[in-house]
């Protein structure tokens, strides 16, 4: 990967050796990918990932475990080595801040992840949260040139989405740099995108199924809309991670993860990552990003910013990853017996949640939203719809009730956390949605009767129970 272009590199027959022996060795692994990886399953790709028997053996005295490197750098066997790794004309990982062999191998799993089913090649950069991965995906596409140092730069992005992002574009992006967000403010309808396009659009962002609220929208057309006018469409798929959802098969070019949801859903740490095609679409012009954006993302801007994921981090939430599909399975069951609890409840308002029939975009989402390899499970043997884990709900009789029911919780964690394996719930409107103000919840819909709950891999019972008794402490009028 030669990116270094500030200098011309002068190839010794020394350097020239490296080449070719680490040439082989990429040669060996994209056919492993090809001819192995890519034929396997869900399941196999997320325990395996490229993590190989031979790697164990040649490399790490056997550990079936991929190993924890936390040494900061590499050492190299000459000036030769050194100097072909830190130009980029070797594999490498030099230095932690840039590469690391621990979170290789979680970037690869995610990269075969998020393209499982697509035709093209994906790839990955890891980052130190989902925050990261947002920031990582968006910053390329915002450059602009010293000939056009005023130019006017905005994009389009979901207006329901998580109040982090929300915060990232508004008070970072607009406010302190003057890059106008274009909010979106109902994404299934196609012509609230195109009539906000212009020729200063840089990217189209969207948010689905959205947090806490379940926004979606049809990934197909907007995909369809950002690239007929050469633009990329980015999206950030964390509540309905890849074992649900996979946008980039749908025409997305990016993708964005917090990772510390549902892929960490044990709930240790912090985690991102950004997962691109091959060959995206952008006017910026930029021929090494467009090629392959994550790794062009990961071995310069990131190089030069530093927002990288600690391998100790890296190596957690690999070891979750590896039974994400029928986690993901059970959470989603789970969820649809509670989603259908509340919504009979006359204590509740409505319900939120995808999986349920009378959801408005129940129709749409079950276009998207399949369990992957359903029809290759014995237990199913056909596809099946699921939602995900993440759904919200409308307590009856406003802020007050909802306070009442809220701190009556007695096995369901109050915490501004989802993904986990343990339930949890939060009222969003003053927590993860608190900094944006009552504007920009009103624009997101985030009112104070809302609860976000993120149903978990206990018994559905005993969150309804718990849920059950909660209401019941709502005085009777
Ligand atoms: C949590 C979350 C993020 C931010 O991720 P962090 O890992 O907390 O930085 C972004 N998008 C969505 C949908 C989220 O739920």
């Amino acid at each position: 990967m030669a990116m270094q272009s500030d200098d011309e590199l002068i190839i010794s027959p020394g350097i020239q050796k490296y080449i070719d022996t680490t040439g082989e060795y990429l040669k060996r692994r994209d056919r492993y990918i090809e001819d192995v990886v890519k034929k396997w399953k869900f399941d196999t790709i997320a325990v395996h990932g490229l993590y190989t028997v031979e790697d164990a053996l040649e490399d790490y005295n056997g550990a079936i475990i991929e190993p924890v490197f936390l040494s900061a750098s590499q050492a190299y066997r000459d000036s030769d080595e050194l100097e072909a790794a830190l130009a980029y004309m070797i594999p490498t990982w030099c230095y932690s801040r840039i590469a690391n062999p621990t979170t290789y191998y979680y970037e690869w799993t995610l990269a075969l992840l998020e393209g499982y089913g697509f035709d093209g090649g994906t790839s990955c950069c890891s980052t130190s949260s989902g925050m990261a991965a947002i920031m990582t995906a968006v910053q390329p596409f915002l450059v602009h040139t010293k000939e056009h140092v005023f130019e006017e730069r905005n994009f389009l992005a979901t207006a329901q989405c998580y109040g982090g992002t929300f915060q990232q574009f508004k008070a970072r992006l607009e406010d302190e740099r003057a890059i106008e967000c274009r909010w979106i403010g109902d994404p299934t309808n196609i012509d609230a995108w195109a009539s906000r396009i212009d020729a200063n659009t840089r990217f189209l962002y969207g948010e689905l199924p959205s947090n806490p609220q379940q926004g979606f929208f049809d990934i197909e057309a907007v995909a369809d809309l950002a690239h007929s006018h050469g633009l990329p469409l980015i999206v950030d798929n964390t509540v309905a991670p890849p074992a649900l959802l996979r946008p980039i098969c749908h025409g997305a070019d990016i993708v964005v993860q917090s990772a510390t949801k549902t892929l960490t859903s044990g709930g240790s740490g912090v985690a991102g990552a950004v997962i691109s095609r091959k060959d995206l679409v952008t006017q910026v012009d930029n021929p090494a990003m467009k090629a392959d954006f994550a790794q062009y993302v990961k071995f310069l801007p990131n190089r030069d910013y530093g927002p990288n994921l600690h391998p100790m981090q890296a190596y957690m939430t690999l070891n979750d990853m590896r039974t994400l599909r029928s986690k993901v399975d059970m959470l989603s069951r789970n969820t649809q017996v509670v989603a259908e609890f509340l919504d009979a409840h006359p204590g509740i308002e409505s319900v939120e949640y995808l999986g349920l029939p009378n959801h408005p975009l129940h129709e749409l989402a079950s276009r998207y939203m399949w369990l992957v390899d359903a029809e290759h499970d014995a237990q199913y043997g056909k596809p099946v719809n699921r939602y995900g884990h993440l759904m919200s709900f409308y307590v009856a009789g406003g802020i007050e009730n909802t306070r009442i029911v809220f701190d009556a919780l007695q096995r369901i964690w109050r915490a501004t956390d989802l993904g986990r394996i343990k339930s949890v719930a939060t009222i969003p409107a003053i927590s993860t949605h608190q900094q944006q103000g009552e504007e920009g919840r009103k624009l997101a819909n985030i009112p104070g009767n809302l609860i976000r709950l993120c149903v978990g891999g206990e018994h559905p019972d005993d969150v309804i129970a718990d849920l059950d008794q909660a209401l019941s402490k709502v005085p009777k009028r």
